[in-house]
């Protein structure tokens, strides 16, 4: 059959439905006796007893990426926000970016290389902030196309002496979408046409209103060019991940979302990856989207070589059999051989999805030319 109640697989593998239902919260799955589990948890279960399941595993690739993530409420730990910048082309995104890292980073980071690896963290007032530094529309779009959350805050760049233009007003609906607070940074306020009260006017429209006239949407002046304002965005951002109440479990096998990746000459599949639960070790045998390995070595934003990283730290990782895409969740094993495992089941499934599409690509082509 294509999928099992929790209570006939603990009958099948003569074990207590409290111990499987134990062990799936332990992979982040929260079940009841009368659960139908799907193929991938079956196999999971079934592999962590070293029983062989017969019949053709067909791992459900949404399964995987809409994995909820069920933790005590007493293991849950305050962590840092994940904070997307995005704006309209030419607002000041990439300035933005870079002088928020420039005026953090290295100012405590004596000698640290920094090192683009699509994100980085910086201090503020003791306190950590994680940025990512994809294309903020691309990085939203794929993310959520593939079902990955990975931003809690929103800046959204408006440049004061433009003002609201047709990339600003999809940010928002992407934002929206996704149920992110958006903190709006009004950029370029060095300029003479710099018109912050028209910026507030046309937000207004997009259902953005400004704590100044009555809302509840924060607006910050800044100039990314000479750095004005930076530290009161900064205040900001923690002012809302407070109020969020951001949290955690550090204390668990990692999981998270691939912010990029691609094929290194020397070093082989590169892949950036964003902790959001658990902590990533160098060692761990992982399964990240349809690929799978063992995290060889890990390097943070600053170049460093680091052991392990927890909750909304981004790192990049070595070890992966293959290349994978931004957006892919990832997941932590016990052992290598269940990473194995399922990795294998995973890139077999999404080969066997290339081999269809070509084909129907194939049979399209004919198609068109008759
Ligand atoms: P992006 O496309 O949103 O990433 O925008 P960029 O960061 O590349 O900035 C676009 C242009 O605006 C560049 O020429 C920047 O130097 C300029 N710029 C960005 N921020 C400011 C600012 O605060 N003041 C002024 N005067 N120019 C800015
Ligand atoms: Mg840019």
């Amino acid at each position: 059959s294509e999928s099992l109640q929790v209570g006939e697989l603990a009958k099948k593998l003569n074990k207590e439905t409290s111990e499987i239902i134990k062990k799936l919260m332990g992979l982040g799955i929260m079940a009841t006796i009368n659960q139908e589990l799907d193929k991938e948890a079956i196999e999971l279960i079934a592999a962590d007893y070293d029983v062989e399941v017969e019949e053709e595993i067909i791992i459900d690739e949404t399964e995987f990426e809409n994995y909820e993530v069920v933790d005590d409420e007493k293991d849950m730990q305050v962590r840092p926000p994940v904070v997307t910048i995005m704006g309209h082309v030419d607002h000041g995104k990439t300035t933005l970016l870079d002088a928020i890292r420039n005026t953090k980073v290295t100012a405590g980071e004596a000698g640290g290389i920094t090192q683009h690896i699509g994100a980085y963290q910086i201090t503020n007032n003791g306190k950590v902030i994680t940025f990512l530094d994809t294309p903020g529309h691309a990085a939203f779009t794929t993310m959520r196309a593939r079902g990955a959350q990975v931003t809690d805050i929103t800046i959204l760049v408006v440049a004061a002496d433009d003002g609201v233009m047709p990339q600003t007003v999809e940010a928002i609906n992407h934002a929206k979408a996704a149920e992110v607070p958006i903190i709006v940074a009004v950029n370029k306020m060095d300029k003479e046409a710099a018109n912050p009260d028209r910026v507030m006017q046309e937000l207004t429209e997009h259902g953005l209103v400004s704590e100044a006239w009555g809302g509840d949407t924060i607006f910050v002046n800044v100039s990314a060019i000479k750095g004005d304002g930076i530290d009161d965005l900064l205040e900001m951002i923690n002012l809302v991940s407070e109020v969020e109440e951001l949290k955690a479990n550090p204390n668990r096998t990692a999981i998270g979302t691939v912010i990029e990746a691609q094929l290194d000459k020397g070093r082989g599949s590169v892949a950036t990856l964003l902790v959001q639960s658990g902590t990533l070790k160098v060692g761990d045998p992982i399964v990240v989207g349809h690929t799978f390995g063992r995290v060889r070595a890990m390097v943070n934003d600053l170049g460093r070589r680091v052991k392990s990283v927890g909750p909304s730290t981004p790192v990049e990782i070595t070890g992966l059999n293959d290349v994978p895409q931004a957006g892919d969740q990832f997941m932590v094993f016990a052992d290598e051989k269940k990473a194995r495992q399922v990795g294998e089941s995973r890139s077999k499934k999404q080969q066997d999805a290339q081999r269809k599409e070509s084909s129907k690509l194939n049979l399209d082509d004919l198609f068109n030319q008759i």
